[in-house]
Parts: C-alpha cells; sequence; structure tokens
C-alpha cells in the first residue's frame, strides 16, 4: 500500500463530500449522493487499509507518527460509516418523506419542529410532539442498527468496545473530561434551576413538568429578534472581523454566497471545497439571534480553513481534532453574548435581560451536553439493552425538565462528538480570557488579536486542542474560565 497515494485520495474525497454538501444545501443540486463517492474510495476504508495504516503508526516517531496516527482515525471512522451507509441513508429518507398528522393539519416531519418551537399554543406544541414521537418509533429500528453495527465494527477493529474505540483514534480523555463537567455542573445546579424557572415562569410550567417542545420553544425567544436585523448580519460580520484585521470582501479564498435561492437552507453553513484555496460561506439571513449566531460560528470555520497554511500537511487540513475548529467557531460565535461586543454593534435598550438569556442558554446547553457524554458513556460501552431509561434519567437528573425514552437514539451524534463540542466550549472560554488579558475587554477592535489566531489557524488542526491549551499558557484544559464566565454573567 502506498501512503502517498491515501493521502492524495484522503484529501480528494473530502473535497468531493463537501462539494456534495455545498451544492445540495445551497440549493444548486437536487439529489444528495455521499454513498457513490464513499463508493469511489472505498479503497481508504476497508479493514486491509486500516490495519496497514495502524501497524504504519506503531513503527512511525515524532511527526511521522502523529501524521499515521490521524490517517488510521480517518481511515477507521470511514470504515464505519462506509458499513452504515445504506442504514443511514435510510434514516435520511424516512425524515424526508415523512408527513405528519396534528388534528386535520398535516406537515413534514423536518418542518414540524420549526412549527413546533414557534408555537404559542401548549397543546398545538404537545401535539406535533407526540406525531413527531411517533415517527421515533418508526426509525428506531434504523438507529438501533446502525448503533449496534458501530459496536460490533469496533470489537472487530480489536478494541473492547465503541467507547474505547472512539478514545483511541481520536485521543479523548473522556473521564477527566466528564470530571470536569461534573464540577460545572454541580457547581451551577441551584442557579441553573432558579432561573430555568423564571424563563417557565410565563407559561406557567414547573421545571419538573416542562416537556422538551417547552424549553425549545422558550429558548427560541422571538422577543430579541427585532435587534437583530436580516440586513445587518453579514455588515455585522464584516464589521468584527475587520476589527481583527481581516477584510472579508479582500478575502479571495473565503466565497460569500448569499445568493437567495428556494432551495437553500436557512441555516448557515461552511464547505472547505479546497483548503484553504477555496471556503464556501453560505448564508442566507433571516433575521433573529439564532440567525447571527450561526453565521458567525459558521464564519469562525470558514476563517480557521481559509488561514490554513497552503503547504500544510493533508492530515492536518482535513483530519485531526475536530474540537479546535469548532473553538475558532464558538469564539467568533460568543461575541453576540459579549456584552462589550453588543454594546459597539447591536442597539438594545437594555443589555441585561438579553445578556442573562444568552448565557442561561448557554449553561442550559453545556449541562445538557454534559449529561449527554455521561449517557453516551454507558451506551457504547455497556451495549443498548435498557438505555432508552438510562437515557431519561440521566438527562433530567441534569437537566430536570421531561425526556422521552425513545428519544435515546435520535438524541445522539456519532462518534463522540458531544465530547468535542465540550472541548471546544472549555478550550474557547480559555483561549478568550488570554485574547482579553493580552488585549483588553475589546480585544474584537484589536488586529493583534487578529495575529494571535491568525498564528493558530495557520496550523490548520494539527495539535489538539489540549496541546494548543498548553501553547497558550495553561497546562491542559481547564473548565474553570468556562464556570467563571457563567456565573459572572448570569448570577
Ligand atoms: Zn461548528
Amino acid at each position: 500500500m502506498d501512503i502517498e497515494k491515501i493521502r492524495a485520495d484522503l484529501e480528494a474525497f473530502n473535497e468531493k463530500e463537501d462539494e456534495e454538501y455545498y451544492m445540495n444545501w445551497s440549493g444548486q443540486k437536487d439529489d444528495m449522493d455521499i454513498s457513490s463517492i464513499f463508493k469511489e474510495y472505498e479503497h481508504l476504508f476497508t479493514m486491509d487499509t486500516v490495519k496497514f495504516l495502524k501497524s504504519e503508526a506503531q513503527e512511525a516517531s515524532g511527526e511521522d507518527e502523529r501524521r499515521l496516527k490521524q490517517l488510521h482515525a480517518a481511515s477507521s471512522s470511514g470504515l464505519l460509516q462506509n458499513a452504515v451507509k445504506e442504514l443511514t441513508d435510510k434514516k435520511e429518507q424516512i425524515e424526508a418523506s415523512k408527513v405528519i398528522k396534528v388534528g386535520d393539519e398535516e406537515m413534514p416531519y423536518r418542518f414540524s419542529v420549526v412549527k413546533m418551537l414557534n408555537s404559542d399554543d401548549r397543546d398545538y406544541r404537545q401535539a406535533i410532539f407526540d406525531s413527531r414521537n411517533q415517527v421515533l418509533d418508526e426509525l428506531n429500528p434504523v438507529l438501533k442498527g446502525r448503533v449496534e453495527e458501530f459496536h460490533n465494527l469496533a470489537v472487530s477493529l480489536g478494541h473492547p468496545t465503541y467507547m474505547e474505540f472512539i478514545r483511541d483514534i481520536k485521543n479523548l480523555d473522556l473521564e477527566s473530561l466528564m470530571d470536569s463537567l461534573d464540577v460545572l455542573i454541580s457547581q451551577t445546579s441551584n442557579l441553573y434551576k432558579e432561573k430555568m424557572e423564571e424563563l417557565l415562569s410565563p407559561i406557567g410550567v414547573p421545571l419538573a413538568e416542562a416537556e422538551k417542545h417547552d424549553i425549545a420553544y422558550l429558548f427560541r425567544a422571538k422577543e430579541f429578534d427585532p435587534y437583530f436585523k436580516k440586513e445587518e448580519a453579514v455588515p455585522a460580520l464584516k464589521r468584527t472581523l475587520l476589527g481583527i484585521g481581516i477584510d472579508l470582501d479582500e478575502q479571495a479564498n473565503i466565497h460569500l454566497d448569499t445568493e437567495e435561492r428556494e432551495k437553500k437552507s436557512p441555516r448557515a453553513f461552511c464547505a472547505p471545497i479546497k483548503i484553504p484555496q477555496k471556503i464556501m460561506l453560505v448564508i442566507m439571513p433571516q433575521g433573529g439571534v439564532q440567525d447571527f449566531h450561526s453565521l458567525f460560528h459558521e464564519a469562525g470555520h470558514a476563517e480557521h480553513h481559509g488561514f490554513v497554511e497552503e503547504d500544510c500537511f493533508v492530515e492536518y487540513k482535513w483530519l485531526g481534532d475536530k474540537s479546535v475548529s469548532e473553538t475558532y467557531a464558538f469564539l467568533l460565535e460568543y461575541l453576540n453574548i459579549d456584552r462589550n461586543w453588543l454594546k459597539k454593534n447591536i442597539q438594545m435598550d437594555d443589555y441585561s435581560s438579553y445578556l442573562q438569556f444568552g448565557y442561561l442558554t448557554k449553561l442550559f446547553f453545556l449541562r445538557r451536553y454534559g449529561a449527554k457524554l455521561k449517557y453516551e458513556m454507558q451506551i457504547h460501552s455497556k451495549g443498548l439493552p435498557g438505555m432508552d431509561d438510562v437515557y431519561a434519567k440521566t438527562l433530567e437528573e441534569t437537566l430536570i425538565f421531561r425526556h422521552p425514552p425513545n428519544h435515546y437514539l435520535a438524541d445522539m451524534d456519532d462518534g463522540f462528538y458531544t465530547a468535542q463540542y465540550l472541548r471546544a466550549w472549555i478550550f474557547e472560554a480559555q483561549l478568550r480570557s488570554v485574547l482579553r488579558e493580552k488585549f483588553g475587554d475589546e480585544w474584537f477592535l484589536d488586529s493583534r488579536s487578529g495575529d494571535y489566531v491568525k498564528d493558530l489557524w495557520a496550523y490548520g488542526q494539527k495539535f489538539d486542542v489540549v496541546e494548543l491549551a498548553q501553547m497558550i499558557g495553561f497546562s491542559g484544559l481547564d473548565i474553570n474560565p468556562l464556570i467563571d464566565e457563567i456565573e459572572e454573567n448570569l448570577g
């Protein structure tokens, strides 16, 4: 086997996959055909290739070892994805085609969630929720098949469990991450309960009796939308980037796709078609808080990919620790709940209630992902039987409100992506604390902040977030800046 060919093919595979996503989500191509791309590059994801890369990595040292480990991780996770691709297609197909009935009204399954979280009528929300849960009963056998296949393949690849497989290939210290989250969860428990009861008071439902759809509806917070106007989203982003010395209009490699197309995804996304030469930042501004959040988030991914060194190895451009890119995405996104940034960019009479809302949302997500991690560590080490109840119990312990047991497979991403988000949340608060210390509370108006992050962006995903934390002056991941930030803004 030829390692250089594997590298070149992996790059081509990733480029084609992102181009396919771009064409479909931007509304320029109707069907999405990831399966054919997998088929074309199937040789990258065979048992033989995985074993070959593993033994090459074991014999290597230094930079070679780092690169080969990343290749091995990509090849083995690709093997798993390739094995379940029909089930993945089936899941997509059910979700895309299902129509649910609510009273006399019919609506597409996927669209029903939008209707649900935008409705002020609790009974109507509950009716949609119940119908959606029936679709989940139909989806669950497919989802179950996928997860069982993941578990079996991890064992075939020589790992005791799927959890240990992911921990090994992604080099994730799940136990110490869980320990950190346990600290955050116990330290913010009272704060969470108090603020959530306040959030729920307008609809008169106690936290313990609230349903998922109530929480989704309240976090939708339409009342703040008027401050985040559709036509101001892109100018606010450009102004913010200029503040750190980046002129988006002059960046030839970042393509801003703002064209209105009927089938374009309303949610912003970033598709790196060629790193760093051709990065698509796709938006169809709708206005509203969520829209600003997702635009800034995706712009963080785009700038990271766009500033990767051109002669950087394939592995560092495309593979490696996904928490790294998520960190840079969060760094831009969370400017939307930064008091100093808001004062410069968004006109509001009273910033406090918006900030309270913003930090409660963030705290909610941190606790939710902490609970999800705890649950995933169980399902991916003990297997599926009885896990629907474990899911409900674990999530309710941390979040209090109700969680239907049959969400236990749908409310889960592959490959412990939960852990990668959590690492990014932790590291982003550390990185931001350094920027504030070096360049002040208005670091986002200082081009030296841009130079500082550009130096990190240039590495691509060569280093993981633990190594990057060490590079910027910490001994490793440290959850305290994140806890401090929550307590300062919400306490
Ligand atoms: Zn992201």
